[in-house]
């Protein structure tokens, strides 16, 4: 045997470097990605063997860390049984068990479910509802969709079209994708006194009053705008838009693909303005990270008018619907949830963020700093080399990737908090 030997992960590195796409990277001069052979807990393991304490959650996703014995259990138990079957002409046990859990856990009146494949697909099955609702109630002028800026919805085409236009590029897409309207992102920050709001308020309801007739619904991310840009706006915001809705008979829907679930520091980011919205996205957290699942939920007054119109049925049915797999595994997430008390956890998160990344706001190059539930932000002045700052991280242990101008952190809700002051320690020395 030669006394040299390759690290086995080089050949695996220049193969992908070479065939596969990674998320939003070049094909000619891809970012560094880095082997992972395993998970644990909070700890992700390179195929060099060092472990690297996750700060992302796998994007929102594996809210209770990774390789969870419950989680574990649920899928090996549906997988003795089926992996999968049709939904058409068919039910199970993991669908009915996962939509009785969600319509009792998602704000009220939200009682009739849609399973999908994926967070952006949930979004495109919430707009055809909302298309085929105004249909069906003789007002077939309302098809567009409203927004505010800085929103991030999704990559299908739909999707896209209510992402912000100059975060997603809108103009490369030209004509292939639906023009839509949009409110001004709003300012006010997330718990700012009364009346901060208000400008922003009047804005959107500028929009909705002129262009009511117009518009099928009005779709947001409350409270946390996510890959848009990391924002926390104000809760009247959100209640406003509510009740705005209401007035000039616009739709709500409620993309909680990202705050679902916990992260915020309340199940559902509606819950920061007790409001509920007429159609809500789930998607990310749904499974605990394990595998793809997303769902739409609606009211009954939408499904049943929808069922009346003219074709009778809602328009979709992917093939995929309601995977068993992924929807025992979701189950088991959601009764994690509730027995870890992740509440309590995220509230725990919350407070440590604040003691250990507030102070960075002093830092020169730091333009703002903010925290929310189990979300931690570092905003820098200007835009960071990703690559240069990931092998920073990775140097210190830690998993976080930054984009554009943000360094964030949003861990699994187990982690412990020396884990934690490791990934805080981490953002402050490579500021
Ligand atoms: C991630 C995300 C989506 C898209 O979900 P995918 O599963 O990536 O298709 C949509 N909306 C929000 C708010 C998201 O964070």
């Amino acid at each position: 045997m030669s006394g040299v030997t390759e690290d086995p992960s080089a050949e695996l590195l220049r193969w992908d470097r070479e065939h596969l796409w990674h998320p939003y990277t070049s094909m000619i001069n891809p970012l560094p990605v880095y082997p992972v052979e395993g998970a644990t807990g909070v700890r992700l393991r390179l195929t060099d063997g060092r472990e690297l304490i996750d700060g992302m959650s796998s994007w929102w996703a594996a809210i209770h860390g990774y390789n969870v014995p419950e989680l574990n259990d649920a899928v090996t138990r549906q997988l003795g049984n089926m992996a999968h079957v049709m939904f058409g002409g068919i039910t199970h046990e993991p669908a009915v068990a996962l939509g009785r859990a969600l319509v009792d856990i998602t704000p009220t009146g939200l009682d009739r479910v849609f399973f999908c494949d994926s967070g952006s697909v949930s979004v495109e099955v919430a707009h055809k509802m909302a298309l085929q609702y105004w249909h069906a109630c003789g007002r077939p002028s309302k098809r567009r969709l409203a927004t505010i800026r800085g929103g991030y919805h999704g990559d299908t085409f739909a999707a896209m079209s209510v992402c912000d236009p100059v975060g997603g590029m809108h103009h490369l897409f030209g004509e292939s994708l639906p023009t839509q309207l949009f409110a001004p992102k709003p300012a006010a920050r997330f718990g700012a006194s009364p009346g901060s709001a208000d400008s922003d308020i009047n804005a959107l309801e500028a929009l909705l009053m002129s262009k009511a007739d117009e518009i099928a619904a009005l779709i947001l991310e409350p409270i946390v705008q996510g890959a848009g840009g990391m924002w926390f706006y104000s809760a009247d915001f959100l209640g406003a838009a509510r009740a705005l809705c209401t007035r000039y008979d616009v739709l709500l829907i409620a993309d909680e693909i990202a705050t679902g679930f916990g992260r915020t520091g309340q199940t559902f980011a509606c819950e920061h303005a007790d409001i509920s919205p007429d159609i809500l996205c789930l998607g990310k957290a749904l499974t605990g990270g394990y595998m793809t699942l997303a769902a739409t939920l609606t009211t009954a007054e939408v499904a049943e008018t929808i069922s009346r119109g003219e074709a009778g049925v809602f328009m979709h049915g992917p093939t995929f619907m309601a995977n068993p797999l992924a929807c025992a595994v979701a189950a088991a997430s959601l009764d994690l949830l509730r027995r870890d008390d992740s509440a309590a956890q995220v509230a725990a998160i919350e407070a440590q963020l604040r003691r250990e990344l507030i102070p960075c706001a002093n830092t020169p190059g730091v333009a703002d700093v903010r925290v929310l539930g189990a979300i931690g932000v570092v905003e820098l002045e200007n835009a960071c080399d990703v690559a240069a700052l990931q092998r920073s991280f990775v140097e210190q242990g830690v998993w976080i990737r930054p984009f554009r101008n943000l360094v964030y952190i949003m861990p699994p809700y187990v982690i412990a908090a020396d884990d934690l002051s490791q990934l805080t320690s981490a953002v402050k020395a490579v500021l």
